[in-house]
């Protein structure tokens, strides 16, 4: 098959589909690989290494989409791509269109068949593509944390660890799945005293057998979220009710009860945020300060460390990737139903209840 990944062409997007060693493994089941020129230049990854992988380059996305039978990329395409997609083509990336009518309306004129990595499943019920940016996101969480804390910063000048002699700094982190569950890791690990907030007993569960006594958990209610929010010097705001707004779990009022200078990341705000006080920030001016407390409310976390992302992204993207390559589209979905539940369009349909439901569209 010939596979194409392009350079994204969103607003500050570093990401790329296809890595060179991605690219090196396509072109060593026997797949023609084209990549545009440049396209790895957000992830360090230089044309010459693409060469070397196996690929060939290519000056124009316009090119590729020409002659790729299948388009590997990260985010949504855009209004230019999508005008170049053709009937038949393959496009395999996050696409979340159910907030996006104009995008499902161009990919259903377009004709090609859309596999979106965000409904892609596993065995577990759980979404393996989404699942690495939530951990990316979790684990960046603290580092944010960390340098909000700073007094050049608005911080209350607080360490996480502490140094000996000096207690460590109190983390909350509300919601112990894929983000809280990172989250916690490394702030136990700097040496944080760390609380887990969670409602599902068997999220708690696993995270008292994981954690023993390197960090506390609770039940989350408002009693408890109340008392673990005035304490914290960091508070990380994990919460996920799947298809639905994050809950505003810390109020207004709860937040006059925090310690000045305490700072809040709030992870969920891709959600709507759990914060009532969030509203969502950019990279370029991340934080922001609601009754002396920091806010931290980036939308796109793992775009910051785009080489982690992408390389976290194609350890999960390129297995299927090579099986659509190998057996073609078709087959390959046949055989995985996993995969198949990633089929959002095929064929000027939307092939995706939830996203035909949202949109009003027939399925
Ligand atoms: P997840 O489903 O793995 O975990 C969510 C957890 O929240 C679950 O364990 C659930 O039991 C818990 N929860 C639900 N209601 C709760 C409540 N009232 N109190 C305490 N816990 C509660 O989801 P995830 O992958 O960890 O994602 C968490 C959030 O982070 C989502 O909103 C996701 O979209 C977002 N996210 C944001 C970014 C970013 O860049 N900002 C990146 C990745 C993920």
């Amino acid at each position: 098959m010939i596979v194409g990944t392009v350079k994204e062409i969103k607003n500050h997007e570093y990401r790329v589909g296809l890595t060179p060693e991605s690219v090196h493994e396509l072109a060593a089941h026997g797949h023609d690989v084209l990549v545009e020129t440049g396209a790895g230049e957000g992830i360090g990854a230089s044309d010459a290494d693409y060469e070397r992988a196996g690929a060939t380059l290519l000056p124009t996305a316009a090119e590729i989409f020409a002659r790729a039978e299948m388009i590997v990329k990260v985010k949504e395409p855009q209004k230019a791509e999508r005008a170049m997609l053709r009937p038949g083509q393959i496009l395999y990336t996050y696409l979340h269109l159910a907030p996006d009518p104009e995008q499902t309306r161009d990919l259903i004129a377009s004709g090609a068949t859309c596999i979106a990595y965000e409904t892609v499943t596993d065995s577990s019920g759980g979404l393996p593509l989404l699942k690495p940016m939530s951990q990316v996101a979790g684990r960046m969480s603290i580092q944010a944390g960390a340098t909000a804390l700073e007094k050049a910063h608005g911080g209350r000048g607080v360490l996480l660890g502490g140094v000996p002699g000096v207690l460590p700094a109190k983390v909350t982190v509300i919601g112990g799945g894929v983000v809280g569950f990172n989250a916690a890791q490394m702030a136990a690990g700097l040496g944080a005293d760390v609380t887990i907030l969670d409602r599902s007993p068997e999220v708690l569960e696993k995270l008292g057998t994981y954690f023993e006594a390197r960090a506390k958990t609770r039940f989350s209610n408002r009693a408890n979220l109340a008392e673990c929010v005035a304490q914290a010097d960091l508070v990380i705001g994990a919460v996920l009710i799947p298809g639905a707004a994050a809950p505003k779990l810390v109020s207004a009022a709860m937040l006059k009860t925090m310690k000045k200078g305490a700072v809040l990341v709030d992870v969920a705000i891709d959600q709507g945020g759990c914060f009532e006080t969030s509203r969502a920030t950019t990279h370029a001016a991340p934080t922001y300060v609601v009754d002396g407390v920091v806010h931290y409310c980036v939308a796109n976390m793992p775009g910051a460390v785009a080489r982690t992302s992408t390389y976290a992204l194609n350890n999960v993207t390129l297995p299927h990737a090579l099986r659509i390559a190998d057996l073609g589209w078709k087959e390959a979905l046949r055989r995985d139903p996993h995969l198949l539940a990633g089929l959002n369009i095929w064929d000027g349909k939307v092939t995706y209840e939830a996203v035909a439901r949202d949109l009003g569209l027939e399925f």
